[in-house]
Parts: structure tokens; C-alpha cells; sequence
């Protein structure tokens, strides 16, 4: 079944984390599951993200090779995207020791990239050309490790996403308010409705 790629599935705020997110439900060992399991969902995702994550790629569109060929690379630096920024969320510190993976996991996506980047106005390169979709990645995912964007990950309670806090005073809760802030507020509803009725019976 193919993945249709809506908007909650950028929620993450930025390309490293909307990909972290591709693995949904991280929390529960029984529920997770991938969605870049079938490799052609990874130039899918790639071209969604192009219009998602424009304004953070400065125009320039995603180029996903192969699927076969990008998968290993995508799926390492990934997970190990989610594992280092995972941990600083909980622990509020980057762990030294996670970095060596995380590192070289990018360097990976960035070997025989030849894009020039951070040019005022062309964060990611010359957006006349498409830049591809593991360098971006690693890029998005560098971009991650500054002191003040650390301060504003989050891990959304309901579905185990993590997303950037952009919200003024720092007071986003879900990763997705629509989805995830409902889905919250209707259990809720539904236990207090379920006490009073236990209540009414005794
Ligand atoms: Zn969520």
C-alpha cells in the first residue's frame, strides 16, 4: 500500500525530522512500524518534502536516486538522527558518545555531493538544480545540532514523533495539534465518561 505523504507527516519542522518520523510510533515495540519499508517510498517521500520543506531547503528540489541504492544511506542516517536527538530531548544534553555515528552516518549521505551551501538565500545550493536527497538530509540533519534549536525539540506524548517547538513561548505540546492534541482530548473524554457511568452504577 503506498504512503500518501499529507502534511501531519511533516510536522517535524524540518527535513531530519520529518524523516526520523517516518518510523511512526517508536514508543510501542507492538504498533511501530516503518514506512520507507518499501524503498520506493523514500523518492515518494522526497518529492513531498520538496513542497513541505521548501522554505527550509530555499526552493531547491529533492533528487532521489535508485531506491535500492539510497536506502542503506537514508535509513542510517535516520535512525541515527532519531537516536542522538531522542536522547538530548530526554536528557536535555547531546550524548558525545551517540556523535561518532551520527557523524559518520552524514558524511555518508554527503560523500560525492559537490553543492555549496548556507549562501545567503541558498541554504542548501543553487536551487536551479536539484540537490540529492541523502546530502539534503545530512544538511537538515547537521543544522539540528545547535545549542538553541536542541533547546526546542520535542517528543509529542501521543505519537512519539519529534518535532521542533517554534511556537513563541516555547509551549507546543503535540506535533500536530489537529491529530495528535485531539486524539488525546477524546480519550480523555472517553475515560471521564466511563467513570461517571462506573460511578452512576454503584
Ligand atoms: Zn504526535
Amino acid at each position: 500500500m503506498t504512503v500518501s505523504w499529507t502534511p501531519h507527516r511533516f510536522t517535524g519542522g524540518i527535513l531530519a525530522l520529518d524523516t526520523a518520523n517516518t518510523v511512526v510510533l517508536r514508543n510501542d515495540p507492538e504498533k511501530t512500524f516503518d514506512r520507507f519499508d518499501d524503498p520506493a517510498e523514500i523518492a515518494r517521500f522526497a518529492e513531498a518534502a520538496s513542497g513541505f520543506r521548501a522554505a527550509e531547503l530555499g526552493g531547491r528540489r529533492l533528487r532521489a536516486p535508485d531506491p535500492g541504492d539510497i536506502k542503506p544511506a537514508v535509513v542510517s542516517m535516520r535512525e541515527a538522527t532519531d537516536r542522538l536527538f531522542r536522547h538530548a530531548v530526554s536528557k536535555g544534553a547531546i550524548a558525545v558518545e551517540l556523535l561518532p555515528e551520527f557523524l559518520a552516518a552524514c558524511a555518508t549521505g554527503l560523500s560525492g555531493s559537490s553543492a555549496e551551501i548556507g549562501a545567503p538565500g541558498q541554504p542548501f545550493g543553487d536551487p536551479a538544480t536539484p540537490i540529492a536527497f541523502e546530502a539534503a538530509l545530512a544538511v537538515s540533519a547537521l543544522s539540528l545540532l545547535r545549542d538553541e534549536t536542541i533547546a526546542r525539540l520535542r517528543i509529542c506524548p501521543n505519537c512519539s514523533w519529534l518535532f521542533i517547538d517554534r511556537s513563541r513561548n516555547s509551549s507546543r505540546l503535540w506535533c500536530d495539534m489537529a491529530v495528535c492534541g485531539n486524539r488525546q482530548k477524546a480519550n480523555r473524554h472517553y475515560r471521564r465518561r466511563t467513570a461517571v457511568r462506573e460511578a452512576s452504577n454503584d
